[in-house]
C-alpha cells in the first residue's frame, strides 16, 4: 500500500466514541474510539453522491490489499442498480494533445444541459512512476468545483489488469452515485485503449492539427477502435492545419475495414479553449448513440463488456489469490535471473512456479 492509500483509508475511520470493532486491516487499525467507515455506510454515502465517499470507494478498489478489495466488493454488490446506465465515453490521446482542457470543455457543456458527470482515468505510466502522465483532477478545476461533476484522479498503484478492473468497477459505482454521463480518459499509449474500448459505448481519439497528409504516430489499432478523431486546438493560426489533418483522417478512415457497428467513423475539430465545435462533437456522440442502440449493436458491445469484465475478475482474483501463496515469491525470485539471461524461457519458469504452489490451498 502506497501513502496515498495509507492517507485515504487512514480518512474513512471517523470518530465515533464507541467500542471499536475489529479493524478488517490491521495495518491501519484505528486509534480506541475510532473504526472505518462500514462498506454499507459508504453505499449510502454513494447513493446520496457524496463525493468523498465516493472517492473513498474508489481507492479501496484500487487498493492492492485484499482486505480493502473485499470491503470494496462488499460496497459494489450492495449499491443498488443504477435507474438508468450511464453513457460511457472513452477519451484518448497522446500527452498534450489537450486532453484535459477538451473534457473539462466537454463536461461543462454537458452539466449546462443538466447531465450529471463523472471522469475516471487508466493511466498506465501511473503505475511504474508513481507518477501520471495525465496529473491529476486540477488538470479540470472548473469541472473539479461543480456539485454536478465527479473527477477522479488517476490511480498511483497496481498492475494495468488491475487498474483496468478498479476502472470497471469504478464505472459502476458513479453510475450508482447517479452520474449519467462517465468520461473515461486513457493517455493514448496503446494497451490501456484496447482494455478502456470494451468498458464504453463509444472511443473518442483527440489528434493534434500537423498539416499536410502525416497522421502522427497513432497506432493504427487505436485509430480503427475510435468512433470519431478530434482535431484539437482549432484556432488562432491552427484552423488551417487543423482542417487539412481532418481531411487525412477522413481519407484514412475511409480506407480502414468494415465495422461490426456498422458505424462510419467521423472525424471533427474543435477548440476547448473558444468551445467552437464542443457541441459537434457531442452531436455525434448521440448520432452514434442511436445508431448503435437502433441496430442493436449497442446491446451486443455492453454483453461483451460485460463477458470482459467477468473474465478480468476472475484473472484479478486468481492472480491475487496465486501470488498471496506463502513461497510463490521466492521461486519467482530464484528464477528471474535465469530467464533474464536467457538460460530459462520463461515458459519453463512459469511452469515451475506453478508447480511449486500446486500444494497450498487457495485462500
Ligand atoms: P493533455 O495532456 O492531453 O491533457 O493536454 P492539456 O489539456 O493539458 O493541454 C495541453 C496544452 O494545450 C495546454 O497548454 C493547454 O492550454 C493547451 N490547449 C488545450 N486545448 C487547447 C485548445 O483548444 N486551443 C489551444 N490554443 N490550446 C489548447
Amino acid at each position: 500500500m502506497n501513502n496515498k492509500d495509507d492517507a485515504d483509508a487512514a480518512a474513512v475511520r471517523i470518530a465515533k466514541g464507541a467500542a471499536q470493532p475489529p479493524s478488517m486491516n490491521p495495518a491501519i487499525a484505528a486509534a480506541p474510539g475510532q473504526h472505518r467507515l462500514s462498506a454499507s455506510a459508504l453505499v449510502r454515502g454513494i447513493t446520496a453522491t457524496d463525493p468523498v465517499l465516493l472517492g473513498k470507494a474508489i481507492t479501496l478498489l484500487e487498493s492492492t490489499r485484499q482486505d480493502d478489495q473485499a470491503v470494496a466488493h462488499t460496497i459494489l454488490e450492495q449499491c443498488p442498480p443504477p435507474n438508468g446506465p450511464a453513457v460511457r465515453v472513452g477519451i484518448t490521446g497522446a500527452p498534450g494533445v489537450g486532453k484535459s482542457t477538451f473534457i473539462e470543455a466537454l463536461g461543462m457543456l454537458l452539466l449546462d444541459r443538466g447531465h450529471r458527470i463523472a471522469v475516471l482515468t487508466v493511466d498506465p505510466s501511473s503505475i511504474r512512476t508513481r507518477g501520471s502522465i495525465l496529473g491529476d483532477k486540477t488538470r479540470m478545476p472548473r469541472l473539479a468545483a461543480s456539485p454536478n461533476a465527479f473527477v477522479r484522479p488517476s490511480p498511483s498503484s497496481g498492475a494495468l489488469g488491475g487498474v483496468a478492473h478498479s476502472t470497471r468497477s469504478a464505472i459502476r459505482l458513479c453510475e450508482a452515485a447517479g452520474f449519467d454521463t462517465v468520461l473515461v480518459e486513457t493517455v493514448g499509449i496503446g494497451q490501456s485503449e484496447i482494455e478502456a474500448r470494451s468498458m464504453v459505448d463509444f472511443f473518442l481519439l483527440l489528434v493534434l492539427a500537423r498539416g499536410g497528409d502525416e497522421l502522427q504516430g497513432i497506432k493504427r489499432g487505436i485509430m480503427e477502435m475510435a468512433d470519431a478523431v478530434v482535431v484539437t486546438k482549432a484556432d488562432q493560426d491552427n484552423v488551417v492545419a487543423a482542417q487539412s489533418t481532418k481531411r487525412a483522417y477522413h481519407r484514412a478512415l475511409a480506407l480502414s475495414a468494415h465495422r461490426e457497428s456498422e458505424w462510419r467513423p467521423r472525424v471533427r475539430t474543435c477548440s476547448a479553449i473558444t468551445g467552437e465545435g464542443i457541441g459537434a462533437v457531442w452531436d455525434t456522440v448521440e448520432a452514434y448513440l442511436e445508431h448503435v442502440r437502433a441496430n442493436g449493436y449497442f446491446e451486443m458491445h455492453r454483453k461483451e463488456g460485460a463477458r470482459t469484465e467477468i473474465v478480468r475478475t476472475v484473472e484479478h482474483i486468481l492472480c491475487t489469490q496465486f501470488f498471496a501463496r506463502p513461497g510463490v515469491d521466492a521461486v519467482l525470485a530464484r528464477l528471474q535471473k535465469a530467464v533474464a539471461n536467457g538460460t530459462m524461457t520463461a515458459a519453463v519458469a512459469a511452469r515451475e512456479v506453478l508447480a511449486s504452489a500446486q500444494d497450498g490451498p487457495v485462500s
